[in-house]
């Protein structure tokens, strides 16, 4: 079985996708825990990686395809994979279609988890507080969530009527409690 789960930053996919994994035992592909480990290596990618994270940005396409493209002809992603944080851009999307084609995979669920901005950034405003500094994300603060959401706005909804307009997309409401969101995700998954 696989799945893209789609839906602002902080919106909870990869909360989502863990649970997925608990009970399906399909992998979790996080484009940016990929790219946090690069960071983490020294990397000349990780390199670049950290400098676009930090800034809101988004990876070139080109890289994050190859990434995806390799991952998924791995063993362990045999009974089926979860993307969490791609695809992001609708050359992505584009792309996905071609490699899943090609290497005659199915796309079986698209869903979206949505939230409000608003929500979204009384959310991170908490976590900040609550997170002792040596804990926290680089990434993660107001400032830089309000610009991944205009990123998200301008690059990455474009995909929701991509996959609409194929009749794939189902639509969660991200603003409920965790165990109700997954309830929901689980009900479409079983309805097939
Ligand atoms: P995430 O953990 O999914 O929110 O991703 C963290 C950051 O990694 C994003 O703000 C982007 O800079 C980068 N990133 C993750 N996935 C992608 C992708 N599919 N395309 C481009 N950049 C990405």
């Amino acid at each position: 079985m696989n799945i893209i789960l789609l839906g602002p930053p902080g919106a909870g996919k990869g909360t989502q996708a863990k649970v997925l994994v608990d009970n399906h035992g399909i992998v979790q592909l996080s484009t940016g825990d990929m790219l946090r480990a690069a960071v983490a290596s020294g990397s000349e990618m990780g390199q670049q990686a950290k400098a676009v994270m930090d800034a809101g940005k988004l990876m070139p396409d080109d890289i994050m395809v190859q990434i995806i493209s390799d991952r998924i002809s791995e063993p362990d992603c045999e009974k089926g994979f979860i993307l969490d944080g791609f695809p992001r851009t609708t050359a992505q999307a584009e792309a996905l279609d071609k490699m899943l084609e090609e290497k005659g995979l199915p796309l079986d669920h698209v869903i979206e988890i949505s939230v409000d901005d608003g929500v979204l950034i009384d959310r991170i405003n908490t976590r900040v507080a609550e997170t002792p500094e040596a804990e926290r994300r680089d990434d993660d603060n107001a400032e830089t969530l309000k610009h991944r959401l205009e990123v998200y706005h301008e690059q990455t909804a474009p995909i929701l009527p991509y996959y609409e307009s194929r009749g794939m997309l189902k639509k969660v409401d991200g603003m409920q409690p965790i165990d109700e969101v997954s309830k929901q995700i689980e009900a479409i998954i079983t309805a097939g």
